[in-house]
């Protein structure tokens, strides 16, 4: 199992030449990652290199189905904070 690329993707291609192992590819759908060629990007890079440029928290799973940038750690909104800073923000 490796990673995947799940609906919340808004298909931004970020994702995609950034790819070192040129594994990520377009879909009807939504982008996805080629189980048979994704490296993890553990031969060239620290850091998977998709989740490192991808803006949207939780479209991307590591293997144990467990999002790489998981809810808040993109904005900086606690998860626990997320509903009252979208009222704060729509009220402004
Ligand atoms: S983890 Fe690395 S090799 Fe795998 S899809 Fe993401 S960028 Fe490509
Ligand atoms: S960078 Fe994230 S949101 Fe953009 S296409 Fe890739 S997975 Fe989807």
């Amino acid at each position: 199992m490796t990673l995947k690329i799940v609906d919340s993707c808004v298909n931004c291609w970020a994702c995609l030449d950034v790819c070192p192992s040129n594994a990520i590819y377009p879909s009807a759908t939504h982008f996805k990652i080629n189980a048979k060629t994704c490296t993890e990007c553990k031969e060239d890079y620290d850091h998977p290199q998709c989740a490192s440029i991808c803006p949207i928290e939780e479209a991307i799973l590591d293997a144990q189905g467990l999002p790489l940038n998981p809810l808040g750690s993109l904005t900086g909104i606690p998860p626990e904070r997320l509903e009252d800073a979208k009222r704060e923000i729509q009220a402004r």
